[in-house]
């Protein structure tokens, strides 16, 4: 049983069911009217120009340049032709935080860079390679080859890359570091890929991925002719559209569940009044939002007996990673002493650690909570009988109770007509990146 006083101060994370049809129905609204208007809602349902998912057909050889957050990933993969699995070499590479918030040149030189390390590091440089890009920020596309770059999430600020095409960018940045045949064939959403290998492995009644990872948003496959706003007509039955669900609640939609925490990260952040929803729900921010109340409940002396804990007051101390480590530990006491150790805290007690858990559950509910809001929404509009949901990225891959709380709570918003059924998608963008760079060429995009 945990204190009165903290009970109090932690009720404040907890979503009632009442509020999260609430939220799911607006989320809805918002989805309709950014289907029909390019401006006027805060969820901006972006047109991918992708008209069919893969069918387990797609074979050969695809390289992939996956930029989600900080992390930028280079893939080689082997389509078979035959519904398996391709087979897959990768390495990672981490932007340097001054190139975030950099220049568009150095950004595009540095994947430029990493890409021939790469190419070189397998032989590859001279391969005739089709490649995948994905690009995990708003885009407008115009065609599965032309994306400019919207806005900025996810702590990322290049200015002089706002409103260009940042295919056309890494084109230009290919042509002027490297001598390549390689050519860019796709550039895509995270969520577009994440819904393409998740189609592909689950098959075709898989026509919604959502990715939970740093940020969160989803992309799903509409029928064309509900896609008012497109600006001349396109010749497919069938498009996917990337929703940037994560910008719901810029219109203070969220205003009633956020706390002065939350209040206090975005003052904080970056963009700040946008990306309420990956503010709430990303790998990026729930550390954070841990740490501030973690923090106030010191000052409250309702934790480690108010003794002061210098860390816990310094942004970024306490990185998602704990709660993932704190809720999958098979003791709990061990993994928050451990924890309470690093932060130095002075002296700490079971009754602290009983607390620190309820911090990391509720705060991770909370997010689970809003997803399922968000992804009931989509099942709503999409009014499909049966529907495989692909969900990834890293709270689904790593966060040992995420899952479970996400199916508990959709289904108290997924509609009753609809057999829906979440499926695991990990680790999907890269793959799915080859696969969509599959279709284009075999639809000649
Ligand atoms: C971005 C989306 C992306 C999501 C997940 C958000 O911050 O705006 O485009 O799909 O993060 O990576």
């Amino acid at each position: 049983m945990l204190p009165d006083d903290v009970r109090e101060v932690l009720d404040a994370f907890i979503i009632s069911d009442d509020k999260l049809n609430e939220i799911s129905q607006k989320i809805e609204e918002e989805m309709v009217a950014g289907l029909e208007k390019k401006d006027g809602s805060s969820i901006a349902m972006l047109p991918s120009f992708v008209p069919e998912l893969p069918d387990g057909s797609e074979a050969g050889q695809y390289a992939v340049i996956d930029l989600s957050g900080k992390n930028l990933r280079i893939m080689l993969l082997t389509l078979k032709g035959t519904g398996c699995e391709p087979d897959t070499i990768s390495n990672n590479y981490i932007l340097p935080s001054t190139v975030m918030k950099g220049t568009g040149d150095q950004l595009f030189t540095f994947i430029v860079n990493c890409l021939h390390k790469f190419l070189k590091q397998f032989d590859l440089l001279e391969a005739n390679l089709s490649i995948g890009f994905v690009f995990s920020y708003p885009c407008e596309q115009l065609s599965i080859r032309s994306a400019k770059l919207l806005w900025w999430t996810k702590g990322f600020d290049i200015k002089d890359c706002l409103q260009k095409d940042v295919c056309k960018l890494l084109e230009d940045a290919l042509e002027l570091n490297m001598s390549t045949r390689a050519q860019i064939k796709a550039v895509m959403n995270d969520t577009v890929g994440q819904l393409a290998a998740a189609a592909h492995r689950y098959g075709p009644e898989c026509t919604i991925g959502v990715v939970i990872g740093y940020g969160c948003n989803s992309s799903y496959l509409e029928k064309t002719e509900r896609i008012k706003k497109l600006d001349s007509p396109y010749p497919h039955k069938e498009m996917v559209v990337v929703t940037e669900w994560e910008e719901f609640g810029a219109n203070g939609e969220l205003e009633d569940i956020l706390t002065p925490f939350d209040k206090e990260i975005d003052a904080a952040s970056v963009h700040q009044g946008k990306q309420m929803v990956d503010k709430l729900t990303g790998a990026l921010y729930l550390g954070e939002v841990c740490r501030r109340v973690l923090a106030q409940l010191v000052l409250d002396r309702l934790l480690f007996d108010g003794q002061e804990c210098e860390k816990l007051d310094e942004p970024d101390n306490f990185p998602t990673k704990y709660i993932l480590e704190i809720l999958g530990a098979a003791d709990t006491n061990k993994a928050c002493r451990r924890i309470c150790d690093e932060l130095e805290v002075p002296s700490h007690s079971s009754q602290d650690y009983a607390i620190i858990h309820e911090v990391c559950h509720l705060i991770s509910l909370r997010s689970a909570c809003i997803v399922a809001s968000a992804i009931g929404a989509l099942l709503r509009h999409l009014g499909s009988s049966r529907v495989k949901i692909g969900v990834g990225g890293a709270l689904v891959q790593f966060h040992p109770t995420y899952m479970g709380m996400l199916k508990e709570k959709l289904a108290l918003v997924a509609p009753l007509t609809c057999h829906w059924e979440v499926v695991n998608a990990d680790e999907g963008s890269a793959r799915g990146a080859a696969l969509i760079a599959a279709v284009a060429e075999k639809l000649n995009l």
